[in-house]
């Protein structure tokens, strides 16, 4: 497989760089000055940069697109099956780093984490203590998206005791949780919604201006889903008029452009898309890069086909 010639993106892990150089004809679209229509095969993006149409058009020979990540928003799906390009993802593996994460999120917006860290180091615990904060177990919790992130978070939930409700397309059999039919109905009656879902066409600004409102001035936004699904500009609204009690971020619409107003804010948590950035979990997801190009090119099935 040495001859085969496979394109990163963008810079995204030197672990999974190093896997491929070891297997395949290293191509890195970031230095790249030369054409590589005729050399590229397989194309590993990640939630950055993944394969759009342009890049597509511009790969004759493109058989394969292994990304990085589990969201597939920045691959053209429809562009791939047209031209019978296989499309892998890495499910899964990541789920527990960013349900983890969620939570983190959840408790280091109400009990004021990060805040009360730099109270410490500032030298103003001195002269007197810290605000009282807001308790996360025992509360009403929402999800948008129970998919496999979504359900972790609600089963991490579940043992602090929280209550928990959820929306997507279709209501789970196989859960108690309660359904909600749409997004507004799930934010009037949770006081924590966490947004799970992936981005698509149909959930670009799911979370819109009515739904920022229905969680009220007491509720809270965690976003670990993508950026796009929440209307940015109505929550940096909703936050500085008190209409949204607070928000967990770990994405957003324009990155690594944060809006300003965000960043005086002090009610939100904000972490610069690190969801999955465990050092285990970036090497399961290399591995599993590599091993979905590996299946393709000796022709045997692929472990986790998209299409
Ligand atoms: P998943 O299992 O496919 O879950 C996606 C969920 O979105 C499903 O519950 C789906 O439910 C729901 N959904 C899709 N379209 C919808 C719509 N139109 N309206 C309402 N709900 C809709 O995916 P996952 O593995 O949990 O990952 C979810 C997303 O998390 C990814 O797509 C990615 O964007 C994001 N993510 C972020 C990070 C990070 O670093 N922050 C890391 C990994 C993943 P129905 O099909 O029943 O509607």
């Amino acid at each position: 497989m040495e001859n085969v010639g496979v394109m990163m993106t963008t810079p995204m892990s030197a672990y999974l760089e190093q896997q491929l150089q070891q297997r395949f004809t290293l191509f890195k679209l970031w230095e790249s000055s030369q054409s590589l229509a005729d050399s590229v095969k397989a194309v590993v993006g990640d939630a950055k940069i993944g394969a759009d149409s342009k890049l597509i058009d511009s790969l004759p020979r493109l058989e394969i697109v292994s990304t990085y990540s589990v969201g597939l928003d920045k691959i053209d799906l429809e562009k791939c099956r047209e031209r019978g390009i296989r499309v892998t993802n890495t499910p899964d593996v990541l789920t527990e780093d960013v349900s983890d994460l969620a939570i983190g999120l959840a408790l280091a917006t109400l009990r004021k984490i990060c805040a009360c860290h730099a109270f410490v180091t500032a030298g103003s615990w001195k002269n007197g203590d810290f605000q009282l904060t807001t308790k996360f177990s025992g509360k009403s919790i929402g999800i948008l998206g129970l998919g496999r992130i979504g359900s972790a978070i609600a089963k991490r939930a579940e043992a602090f005791g929280c209550t928990i409700s959820y929306h997507s397309r279709t209501k789970r059999q196989t859960t108690n949780y309660r359904y909600y039919s749409n997004a507004v109905d799930l934010a009037a009656n949770c006081q924590i919604l966490f947004v799970a879902s992936s981005l698509t066409n149909e959930t670009q600004h799911i979370v819109n201006r009515e739904v920022i409102n229905a969680l009220g001035p007491q509720g809270v936004l965690v976003n670990i889903g993508r950026g796009a699904l929440v209307d940015e500009h109505g929550l940096v609204s909703a936050l500085c008029e008190g209409r949204l009690g607070g928000a967990g971020l770990d994405v957003f619409e324009n990155e690594p452009d944060v809006p300003e107003p965000l960043l005086e804010l002090e009610n939100v948590v904000l972490l610069p898309h690190v969801g999955t950035d465990t050092v285990e979990t970036s090497m399961t997801m290399a591995d599993l890069v590599v091993a979905n190009l590996e299946c393709h090119f000796l022709g045997k099935p692929l472990l986790t086909p998209v299409i």
